[in-house]
């Protein structure tokens, strides 16, 4: 899986390649609508993601990760 990039510029949420189970939980809690989720397959929609975290918090399995050192966009 790519890296996904948030509109702040700065990489601060992951999901982990293989290990998401689709349940849905993270879509809900996401205030930005920022989380995309089509069957079989999940991501986070860059321009709208605001790092809150709040889905990562959700995430039953701990798939989504918060990465506190994040990653500036080039
Ligand atoms: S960090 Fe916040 S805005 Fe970004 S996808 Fe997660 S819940 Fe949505
Ligand atoms: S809450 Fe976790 S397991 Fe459920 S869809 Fe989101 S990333 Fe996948």
């Amino acid at each position: 899986m790519e890296l996904r990039y948030a509109k702040t510029g700065i990489l601060m949420i992951e999901i982990l390649p293989d290990k998401c189970d689709f349940c849905g939980c993270c879509v809900g809690v996401c205030p930005e609508d920022a989380i995309e989720l089509k069957e079989a397959e999940i991501s986070i929609i860059d321009e709208r993601c605001t790092n809150c975290a709040k889905c990562v918090w959700s995430c039953p399995i701990e798939v989504i990760v918060f990465n506190r050192d994040g990653v500036t966009v080039k």
